[in-house]
C-alpha cells in the first residue's frame, strides 16, 4: 500500500531532521536513535529499498517505520504526514489514504496538526487561548509577561517537527497537566530566537522564561528548548550543533545531562531550578552564570 509513497520520498531529505547521515559505499549510516549513546553511526540505510537496520540495536524497518516509531504515530499517521510534508500528490493513493489526508485541510492545519483527535484538541485549546498576564507567571518572577491563557491555565503548545502534538496546562496553583492520551515524548516548545542557530534544553516553562531572560541581558540571541521532562530532554537534545543544557539540580535533571558532552549548567542548590536561581539571586547573576557555559 505505501510502496509508491516509499519509492517516492526522498530518504536524505526525510531524514535530515532526525540526524546526520554519513554516507557509506553502499549505505547512508546514523546515529541511532532507537538505542542510547550511539555514538558511531550503527544505524545504516539501504537506498533502493528505503530499509534500515540497526547492527547495535537490531531496529530495522522501513522509512516509514522509522519515522512512525520516531514520531510514535501509527504507520499510516506517518505515511500521511510523510506524503504531505514531502508534497506528494495524493490523487494516485488508495482511498485510506485519500480519507487520512483529508484530515489536513489547510496549510494552517499542517502546521498546527491534525493529525489525530487529541492533537484537534490542542489546536482548539490553543485557538481560544488569549494573551494575558498570570499569577503563576507573576510567582515566577514575570508578572508583566502576557502568555497564552486559556480559562485559566497557562498554555504551553508541545511541538513535534512542527506539528501540534499535546499541550501543556499550568493552573494558577503551579500544577501543570497534560491533554489526555497525548504524546509528549520527543515534543517541545521553542521561545527566543528561533532563527538563532544556537539552542538551550531546558525542562520547564519557568525556567526557559529565566534562561530566555538571561540570554537578552547577554544579547545572546538562542532559541531556549522547553522539554516538559528530563528524560524528554535527553531525547530531543541529541541532534543539532551548538546545544547547550540547563539542567535542574535534582536527580533527574542531573542524570539527564550525564554522558550528553554537552556544555551544562544547574543551579547549585539543591532542588533549584534555573528560575529558583534568578529569584534569589537576579536574571543578572543567572546571565554571568550562563555565559561561562555558552
Ligand atoms: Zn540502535
Amino acid at each position: 500500500m505505501f510502496a509508491e509513497l516509499k519509492e517516492r520520498l526522498n530518504l536524505a531529505q526525510v531524514l535530515g531532521r532526525y540526524g546526520s547521515l554519513e554516507e557509506n559505499t553502499t549505505t547512508l549510516a546514523m546515529r541511532c536513535p532507537f538505542h542510547n549513546n550511539d555514538h558511531k553511526p550503527s544505524l545504516h540505510w539501504w537506498e533502493n529499498d528505503k530499509h534500515f537496520y540497526c547492527f547495535g540495536c537490531k531496529a530495522h524497518g522501513d522509512v516509514i517505520d522509522f519515522v512512525a516509531k520516531m514520531e510514535r504515530v501509527s504507520i499510516k499517521d506517518a505515511a500521511t504526514m510523510l506524503a504531505r510534508e514531502n508534497g506528494l500528490d495524493m490523487s494516485t493513493y488508495s482511498n485510506g489514504y485519500r480519507r487520512a489526508m483529508s484530515q489536513f485541510n489547510s496549510d494552517e492545519d499542517i502546521e498546527l496538526g491534525t493529525v489525530s483527535r487529541e492533537s484537534a484538541l490542542a489546536r482548539a485549546i490553543l485557538a481560544r487561548s488569549e494573551p494575558n498576564l498570570h499569577p503563576y507567571l507573576a510567582r515566577k518572577g514575570f508578572p508583566k509577561l502576557k502568555a497564552r491563557v486559556y480559562k485559566d491555565s497557562v498554555c504551553v503548545p508541545i511541538y513535534c517537527n512542527r506539528i501540534l502534538v499535546s499541550m501543556q496546562l499550568i493552573a494558577p496553583d503551579g500544577t501543570k497537566k497534560f491533554l489526555k492520551n497525548c504524546k509528549t515524548s520527543r515534543g517541545s516548545w521553542t521561545l527566543g530566537d528561533l532563527d538563532a542557530p544556537g539552542r538551550i534544553y531546558v525542562e520547564g516553562y519557568a525556567t526557559a522564561l529565566s534562561v530566555w531572560k538571561a540570554c537578552l541581558i547577554l544579547k545572546r540571541p538562542m532559541g531556549i528548548v522547553v522539554s516538559f521532562s528530563a528524560s524528554n530532554l535527553r531525547k530531543i537534545a541529541m541532534w543539532g550543533e551548538d546545544r547547550y543544557i540547563v539542567a535542574d539540580n535534582d536527580e533527574a535533571g542531573l542524570s539527564a545531562v550525564e554522558n550528553t558532552h554537552l556544555p551544562w549548567w544547574a543551579p547549585s542548590t539543591p532542588g533549584w531550578d534555573a528560575n529558583d536561581y534568578a529569584l534569589a539571586a537576579s536574571h543578572h547573576e543567572l546571565a554571568e552564570c550562563l555565559l561561562k557555559m555558552l
